[in-house]
């Protein structure tokens, strides 16, 4: 069997392999690096719809689908308005994004694979892949492949997931004020969960609805459905709409060690890498920041495992996920207070692991309650345990 070498190989062509491969390939750096990117699937339909937050202007202005200046969230009987001020919240169908990527890396240092990959082994200056078709070498590979030992179900860790099932409605006539989003309303539940449906108004004929939990355990189908029905017709009051597209996720909210799975010459990237933001089910922006990182730290030669998030937002989000996974009916409350007493852009800079120390304190202060210290105290003994 043959084996071809590259200088780069990106397994998976999604948020985090395109953002890293758009990032190595526009840099002058590395024009006559080889780049090989291997998807199982040929990456053409909107698979995801992502949505974001940034300051003014930004790198994908230019392709995205909508973008907005105020949002609500509505939780314990009152609506809670969101001023973004600098801010938007901006989306981006993953279909665009991949359509632009596929173009700009049309280039002849880079090949496209459809293939599975089976395996990825060390070398001693590189790494080897293994396809079901073939095997390639390179000096990096960076696998977007989640490892097979992270499951929901371990309580080893703290485990909970975003998991969601959204409807892209159409209307015959305007019911959307599509000059805000909702982030998350909490008006219908399932049970006691933290469960809340989120809503992207397209249009004043179109939005994009989603069922969406944060907890420990996944729902049928039929379950997402059933509510997204109950809320479409009862809390937005619409009887006739047509459904054009549906998108299901399950996001990893978890403290399982993702980054401790890449090698020297094999490093996990995406959610795989650990790049989902724990407390938030939100990645996309974090793609686009560590894919630049890995860049950097490859012209200098440095460390290319980036996980390297500040030790005070890991303890941030633990504290959270203690208190979503022991006391999942706390959710509704513990956003409300959070959105209520913060303004919108502290929580974004305390997300987006920028805050000042005296803004982490106000936010913690404003959600201090029995579940959130009881949750400070587990946190606490866990640490001093390891
Ligand atoms: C429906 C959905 C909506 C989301 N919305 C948001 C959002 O609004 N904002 C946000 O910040 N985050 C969002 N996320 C979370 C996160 O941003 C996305 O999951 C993001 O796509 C993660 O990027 P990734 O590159 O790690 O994974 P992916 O984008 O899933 O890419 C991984 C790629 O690897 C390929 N692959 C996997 N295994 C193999 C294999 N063995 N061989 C070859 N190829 C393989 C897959 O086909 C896939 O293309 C969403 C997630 C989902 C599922």
């Amino acid at each position: 069997m043959s084996i071809t070498n590259y200088d780069y190989i990106i397994v998976g062509a999604g948020a985090a392999g395109l953002n890293l491969a758009l990032n190595l390939k526009t840099d002058a750096y590395f024009k006559d690096k080889h780049l090989l990117i291997i998807d199982k699937l040929q990456k053409k339909d909107n698979d995801r719809t992502w949505s974001f937050w940034e300051k003014g202007r930004g790198k994908w202005d230019h392709l995205l689908h909508k973008s907005w200046n105020k949002g609500v969230v509505k939780a314990k009987g009152k609506t809670l308005k969101l001023d973004l001020k600098k801010y938007n919240y901006k989306t981006l169908r993953s279909s665009e994004f991949y359509a632009y990527a596929k173009e700009v890396l049309s280039q002849p240092t880079v090949t496209w694979i459809t293939d599975e990959v089976l395996d990825i082994q060390s070398l001693d200056n590189g790494a080897v892949l293994q396809t079901k078709t073939k095997k390639y070498t390179a000096d990096y590979i960076f696998d977007s492949r989640i490892p097979s030992n992270y499951v929901l179900e371990d309580i080893q860790y703290l485990n909970i997931a975003q998991h969601f099932k959204g409807w892209v409605i159409e209307t015959e006539t305007p019911v959307f004020d599509d000059s805000q989003f909702t982030m998350m309303d909490y008006s219908l539940k399932d049970g006691k969960s933290t469960s809340f449906t989120y809503i992207l108004p397209y249009s004043p004929t179109q939005a994009l609805i989603e069922f969406t939990y944060f907890s420990p355990d996944v729902v049928s189908e039929n379950t997402y459905d059933l509510f997204l029905k109950k809320y479409i017709k009862e809390h937005l009051q619409i009887d006739h709409y047509e459904v054009i597209e549906t998108e299901k996720g399950i996001i990893p909210m978890t403290s399982f060690p993702f980054a401790s799975f890449s090698e020297e010459h094999i490093i996990k990237i995406g959610t795989a890498g650990g790049w989902v933001k724990a407390s938030s089910g939100y990645s996309f922006k974090n793609c686009e920041r560590k894919s630049k990182q890995i860049v950097e730290a490859l012209k200098l030669n440095q460390n290319l495992n980036v996980d390297s998030a500040h030790f005070k937002y890991k303890h941030y989000d633990e504290i959270f996920l203690e208190v979503l996974t022991k006391e999942n009916h706390f959710g509704e409350e513990l956003f409300y207070r959070m959105y209520k007493n913060n303004s919108i852009q502290t929580i974004f800079r305390f997300l987006d692991e920028e805050s000042s120390f005296g803004e982490d304190l106000q936010i913690i202060l404003n959600l201090t309650s029995a579940p959130f210290i009881k949750g400070f105290i587990r946190h606490l003994k866990s640490r001093l345990k390891t």
